[in-house]
């Protein structure tokens, strides 16, 4: 009998711990290991939750694979029984002049299959009475998308994957000489031990620059992102998820938030790339600047939550790529170990798709898609 196939993932977040259970499923035999745990607080999963939203603008894959996430987060979180994802809507405010983004996703979310509508500024400010509307031209509403939980369901994700007979290990990956694996020789683990598979998929977020510093070095740019979350009145339940979807507004800034639920106050952030940022020594204190900011706009947009308290903050970091595409890819020297990241600042949600997608890549050995290959970052004379 054929013995199976061993692949070792590094990185319990989302993209490596769904990569690790697809894999598990296509019947590999799969070691899953991570420095600190899956959804620990340095990593880019971290953290209480995440937008899943199909709203992406034109030209792009991710409308259709927010769509088939959503449909995977329902089936696994139904099979898991346990809640990872809130369909509160996500309300996405147009309130520039320039709608292209906006006008050129309508289709997109037609196409991936997205329950959307299409609201006036009257209809937004019917609805939702706690937004200030005034400088709103219209918005889309998607009914059926919402938040993830996001550090409990790489936990969750990594709990099923041995619960099917995954095997995962907390230890760390040395740096180091990963430019030149050579197959069979493995891994050399912070535990003193050595790891050998016959495929490496490597999913560590921000730190895939360090590791590959040749491959990738600063294809991967961590960026810092401060995350703040304000006290809501007592007992008043306008700002939290049963009252408020989602809500994001595109002007001169990118600015989001998630509405209070379970526990966790009302959470707004900025999504414009902050200072680089080390992963792991990087202090996470918030800017004093970005704190400012964020709580006029709250004035401004929720006028009940103007002078709300402060009551926790984050500092995450995106893993960028240079035009915001995902990184899947075999290491050009290496048939046997896949890269696999770049999330951006919008890859959580399409955790359970990646996944799926470097399954198949790695065990029918395949290629990856073109836009999401290394080579897109060479000079064309290259
Ligand atoms: C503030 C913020 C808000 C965001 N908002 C959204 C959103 O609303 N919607 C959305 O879809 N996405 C969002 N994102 C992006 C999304 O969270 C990330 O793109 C995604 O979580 C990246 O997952 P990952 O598995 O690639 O990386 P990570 O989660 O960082 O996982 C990498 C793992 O590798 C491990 N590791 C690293 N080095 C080693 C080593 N040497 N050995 C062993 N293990 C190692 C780490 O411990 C870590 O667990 C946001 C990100 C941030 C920071």
């Amino acid at each position: 009998m054929r013995s199976k196939s061993h692949i070792a993932v590094i990185g319990a977040g989302a993209f490596g711990g769904w990569t690790a259970l697809h894999l598990l499923r296509r019947s590999a035999r799969v070691t899953l290991i991570d420095a600190w745990g899956p959804g620990n607080s340095r990593s880019s999963s971290g953290g209480e939750t995440r937008i899943i939203r199909g709203t992406y603008g034109p030209s792009q894959p991710y409308s259709k694979m927010a769509a088939r996430a959503l449909q995977l987060w329902n089936e696994y979180e139904q099979q898991w029984g346990h809640r990872l994802l809130h369909r509160n809507g996500v309300l996405w405010m147009v309130t520039s002049d320039d709608d292209q983004f906006e006008r050129s996703s309508l289709p997109m979310l037609r196409e991936a299959g997205i329950a959307y509508e299409e609201l006036s500024r009257a209809e937004v400010g019917r609805r939702w009475p706690q937004i200030n509307v005034e400088d709103v031209r219209w918005a889309i509403h998607e009914p059926q998308s919402g938040f993830l939980k996001a550090r409990v369901a790489c936990q969750m994700v990594t709990k099923g994957f041995i619960a099917e007979g995954g095997e995962y290990r907390n230890t760390a990956v040395l740096t180091g000489e990963l430019e030149s694996i050579k197959p069979g020789l493995g891994l050399k683990l912070s535990d003193g031990s050595k790891l050998a598979a016959d495929q490496y998929v490597f999913a560590c977020g921000p730190w895939l620059g360090k590791l590959f510093p040749e491959t990738i070095g600063n294809r991967i740019l961590p960026t810092r992102q401060d995350v703040f979350f304000f006290g809501t009145p007592p007992g008043d339940d306008r700002f939290s998820a049963s009252k408020l979807p989602v809500w994001a507004d595109h002007r001169h800034r990118f600015i989001y938030g998630i509405p209070a639920a379970d526990g966790c106050e009302f959470k707004i952030a900025d999504d414009t790339r902050g200072p680089e940022f080390d992963p792991t020594l990087g202090e996470r204190t918030v800017s004093e600047e970005g704190f400012k900011r964020l709580r006029d706009y709250m004035a401004y947009r929720f006028p009940a939550m103007k002078g709300a308290p402060l009551v926790e903050t984050r500092v995450c970091q995106y893993e960028n790529t240079a035009d915001n595409h995902l990184m899947i890819d075999r290491h050009p020297a290496a048939g046997n170990v896949w890269l696999v990241g770049g999330g951006s600042g919008h890859g959580f949600k399409h955790g359970p798709v990646v996944g799926e997608i470097v399954a198949e890549l790695v065990m029918e050995r395949k290629d990856a898609e073109p836009m999401f290959r290394l080579e897109r970052f060479r000079p064309a004379s290259a």
